[in-house]
């Protein structure tokens, strides 16, 4: 099928033109971009309606780690581990721009540490098989301290050295969101999915739609409906049942980010055993250090949900035990929640460490397909499983599954990546950075830097407008860029410049701009925490 363009307009247009779509699929989290994704590249007529930007909701707040998931290890879900692990290679093979192998350090305080991780982490370099990243090994005390100088030296045995994948989860996001759009699929942020249309039988066959920007209202048809709305599937399911018992009980998991002398040099730290049976992880990111997570059972959903205090010290003080220099909350340049879309067992026990990480597909008496649970890792997977649903649910021809050989939007071999320098740096665009390079020769003053401590330039704000369907700062801060997630308050002081400069490219008056700038000023004193806070709230 013919590629659209990445616009808002190209896209909306399609809205109009096409008369059914054979795919719909709600949510522009990993889950239903993968699964739009899946449905283009196989030739269905595929449109993907997201309320929010893409990765807004728990898809952009994620640990960042593309992995077969230690953890489940430890809890002999031996069968999730090994298709994370097999996905994690597959992705790392079309997405080599975004996705980098990490090396992990367990510290190991006792030679019974050194024994009991050391045999764990051997059966999951085997479970690889030939997608393993690099072989797990003894580090001695003296190779730890030289690699992580800032690691606690008392009573230390040594370490033990493995490795995952790590990623920049909204922009795989984003570039999934565009390879769909290569592969003549649809794909509209801002767009919300009000309710469900039936037929004479009682099946699912479209959806009500509103533009969240112009408020636009919409009725579309679709041969098969899917509900990957993360956190908010139960909203859905009971649009089709309005009597269901919730599918998903949400976790929320928060992180905090620090500056990198916390970690210096390029070893992450894995904390396998946190003194609540949690695993907690310190990982070099973008030029900062990113710690988390934890694991706070929740009834209320947001798209911005808040850090608890005691989840944020509860973080400081697990890592603290660890490092030389604890970090307190004044060291924390943002922080971040993410929740969960973790599938509830029939019987809730309130205990969300039980429940299960794998993913749940449903189809309902009325067609609607459901998918929810899983990894971020693990969103290929899911989306076949899910498109081979839709399949079987709306009578499409069988048309098999393509993504896994297929390359995800900008990638590039991996040997022509420049080494990562720090934020802002061109690299994670793959094969975009040389278009991106190209602008700012043509119009030099985009070369600009937005803030002295960053390296992103004034282009990559051009760039996430004009090519990246970015339409607030928000989007721009948060997702295009990472700065909102690395530093808030460097962040807050590139809101004015920013909005500026997409007044210019969206064709937008003041006013517009005073109103982005204030939402996001609102919205970034969620991501510093208490004490900070209260120094942003006078300076505003
Ligand atoms: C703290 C934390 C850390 C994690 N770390 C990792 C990790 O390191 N590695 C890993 O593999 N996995 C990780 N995960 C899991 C992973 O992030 C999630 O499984 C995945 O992002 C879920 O994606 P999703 O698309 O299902 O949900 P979301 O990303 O939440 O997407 C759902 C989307 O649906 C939209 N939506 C809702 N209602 C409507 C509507 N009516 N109309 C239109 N759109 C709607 C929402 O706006 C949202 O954008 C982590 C999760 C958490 C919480």
């Amino acid at each position: 099928m013919a590629a659209i363009p990445f616009t808002r307009e190209a896209m909306l247009r399609q809205l109009s033109e096409v008369p059914e779509w054979d795919v719909l699929v709600i949510g522009g989290g990993s889950t239903g971009l993968g699964t739009a994704l899946d449905a283009a590249s196989r030739g269905y007529k595929t449109l993907l309606l997201e309320q929010s930007d893409f990765a807004k909701g728990t898809s952009s707040r994620s640990t960042k780690l593309v992995h077969g998931g230690v953890r489940y290890l430890a809890q002999g879900n031996i069968r999730l581990v090994f298709e994370a692990l097999r996905e994690r290679g597959i992705l790392l093979l079309n997405a080599p721009h975004v996705v980098s192998v990490q090396p992990f350090v367990i510290l190991c305080y006792s030679w019974w540490q050194r024994f009991f991780y050391g045999i764990g982490l051997t059966l999951y370099d085997f479970l690889a098989g030939r997608y393993s990243l690099g072989r797990t090994a003894w580090w001695s005390r003296k190779t730890v301290l030289e690699r992580m100088p800032t690691a606690k030296p008392e009573n230390l045995k040594g370490g033990i050295v493995y490795y995952d994948g790590q990623f920049d989860d909204a922009r795989l996001a984003l570039n999934i969101a565009q390879t769909c759009a290569e592969q003549g699929g649809t794909v509209l942020n801002y767009v919300r999915v009000t309710g469900l249309t039936k037929d004479a039988n009682r099946k699912v066959n479209g959806v009500e739609a509103l533009d969240l920007e112009t408020a636009q209202p919409y009725t579309l048809r679709a041969r098969a409906v899917v509900n990957a709305t993360g956190v908010y599937v139960d909203d859905i399911l009971q649009l089709d049942q309005p009597d269901r018992k919730p599918l998903v009980m949400p976790s929320q998991g928060v992180h905090v980010v620090l500056d990198k002398s916390f970690l210096p040099g390029g070893t992450a730290l894995m904390i396998p055993k946190t003194p609540d049976g949690r695993v907690l992880f310190a990982i070099p990111w973008q030029g900062h250090v990113l710690v988390g997570t934890t694991d706070t059972p929740l009834h209320q959903l947001s798209l911005e949900p808040v850090a608890l205090d005691a989840e944020i010290d509860f973080i400081l003080q697990t890592a603290g035990a660890y490092l030389q220099q604890p970090p307190t909350r004044q060291d924390v340049l943002s922080v971040f929640a993410g929740l969960r879309p973790l599938a509830a067992p029939d019987s809730l026990t309130g205990n969300t460490k039980e429940i299960s990480r794998s993913h749940k597909l449903l189809v309902a008496p009325s067609g609607l397909i459901t998918i929810t649970g899983g990894k971020w890792t693990t969103y290929r997977q899911m989306a076949e499983d899910t498109v081979n649903a839709a399949i079987r649910v709306a009578g499409l021809p069988a048309i098999p599954c393509l993504t896994e050989k297929l390359p995800i939007h900008g990638a590039i071999p991996a040997s022509s990546i420049p080494a990562a320098d720090g934020p802002g740096e061109l690299a994670r665009y793959g094969s975009d950075a040389a278009a991106l390079q190209a602008l700012m020769q043509t119009e030099p003053e985009l070369a600009q830097k937005l803030h002295p401590d960053f390296s992103y330039t004034l282009a990559q704000v051009v760039w996430a407008v004009r090519h990246e369907m970015a339409r607030t700062v928000e989007d721009v801060l948060a997702r295009r860029l990472r700065v909102l997630f690395l530093d808030a308050r460097a962040a807050l002081a590139m809101a004015p410049a920013v909005a500026a400069l997409m007044a210019r490219e969206l064709n937008r008056d003041e006013a517009w701009q005073r109103e982005q700038v204030a939402a996001f000023e609102r919205l970034a004193r969620h991501y510093l925490p208490q004490p900070a806070e209260k120094t942003v709230v006078q300076a505003l």
